[in-house]
C-alpha cells in the first residue's frame, strides 16, 4: 500500500477519471477526500470506496469559489492533520467557436479551470510547505498542448495550467513539494460521453495505440505522479493519450 495514511485530496472525485483516481488511491492505502460540487456523485464515489474497504470523505466544492476552497482546507486539516497531495482533477467544457463563444462561456471555464486550480492550490499550499512536503497534480490536456477547434476557453485554460505547474515546481521544489500535470487525450467519461460515434472511431484511427483512453489509464498517471516513485519528477506535463496528436 503506497498510500498508507497519505491524505489525499481528489477535486471533482464524483465522476469520470476522478471518481476512478479516488477508488485507486483508496486502494492504495490514502484518506481520500472527495471534494466535488455535485454532492450526490460524490457522496457515492465515498460510499464505493467504503465498501471497498477504503477510506473516503466528502466534502462539497466549487473550486472556482476561493472561500470554498479555503475552507476546504482547512476542514481536512482539522480532520486529519496535514495534506500530503492535491489532485486538480475539477473540470468542465463549455464549447464554441470563437465568433459564438459567449463571454459567460469563457468565464466559466477560466473560472473552474484555470483559477479553481490557483484557489485550491493557495488553499493547500501553506500547509504543505510547513510539513515540508507535498505533491501537486494538475489536470491540463492535449488541448492545452496542441489546441482544439471550438475549445479556445478550454485549451487557454489547460495551457495557463502547464504554466502554473512549471512555475509553481520552480517556486516549491526547495520547500520539498514537488508539481506535475497531466495531460490526457480522449477518455471516455460523462465529460465526452457526447462526442458522435463517427468522431470516436475517427480518434481511434489517429491514436497509434488504437483505442480511447479509460479514466483508470489517468488514475494510474495521477498515482505514479502522486507516489515516492516520482520522487525527482518535478515540472513535468505526462501526456496519456495512447500516442495521439491532434
Ligand atoms: P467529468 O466526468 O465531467 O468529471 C468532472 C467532475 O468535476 C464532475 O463530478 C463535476 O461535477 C465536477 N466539477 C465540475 N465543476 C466543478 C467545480 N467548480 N468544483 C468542483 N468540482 C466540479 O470529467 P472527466 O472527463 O473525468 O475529466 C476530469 C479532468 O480531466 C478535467 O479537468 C478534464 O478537463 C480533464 N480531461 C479530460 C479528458 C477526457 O477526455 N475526458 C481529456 C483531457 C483532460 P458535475 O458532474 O456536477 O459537473
Amino acid at each position: 500500500m503506497k498510500f498508507e495514511n497519505r491524505v489525499v485530496i481528489i477535486t471533482g472525485a464524483g465522476s469520470g477519471i476522478g471518481r476512478e483516481t479516488a477508488l485507486l488511491f483508496a486502494l492504495e492505502g490514502a484518506k481520500v477526500v472527495v471534494a466535488d460540487i455535485n454532492e450526490k456523485s460524490g457522496q457515492g464515489t465515498v460510499e464505493e470506496i467504503e465498501k471497498r474497504g477504503g477510506h473516503g470523505f466528502f466534502i462539497k466544492l466549487d473550486a472556482s469559489i476561493r472561500e470554498q476552497s479555503i475552507k476546504m482546507a482547512g476542514d481536512v486539516l482539522e480532520k486529519y492533520g496535514r495534506i500530503d497531495v492535491l489532485i486538480n482533477n475539477a473540470g468542465i467544457v463549455q464549447d464554441a467557436l470563437i465568433l459564438k463563444m459567449t463571454e459567460d462561456q469563457w468565464d466559466r471555464v477560466i473560472n473552474i479551470n484555470l483559477k479553481g486550480v490557483f484557489n485550491c492550490i493557495q488553499a493547500v499550499v501553506g500547509t504543505m510547505v510547513n510539513q515540508g512536503s507535498g505533491v501537486i497534480i494538475n489536470a491540463s490536456s492535449i488541448v492545452g498542448l496542441f489546441g482544439n477547434v471550438g475549445q479556445t476557453n478550454y485549451a487557454s485554460a489547460k495551457a495557463g495550467l502547464i504554466g502554473m505547474t512549471k512555475s509553481l515546481a520552480k517556486e516549491l521544489g526547495k520547500k520539498g513539494v514537488r508539481v506535475n500535470a497531466v495531460a490526457p487525450g480522449f477518455i471516455a467519461t460523462p465529460m465526452t460521453a457526447g462526442v458522435p460515434d463517427k468522431i470516436l472511431e475517427m480518434m481511434k484511427e489517429k491514436t497509434p495505440l488504437r483505442r480511447l483512453g479509460e479514466p483508470r489509464d489517468v488514475a494510474n498517471a495521477y498515482l505514479y505522479l502522486a507516489s515516492d516513485d516520482a520522487g525527482f519528477v518535478t515540472g513535468t506535463v505526462l501526456s496519456v493519450d495512447g500516442g495521439l496528436v491532434i
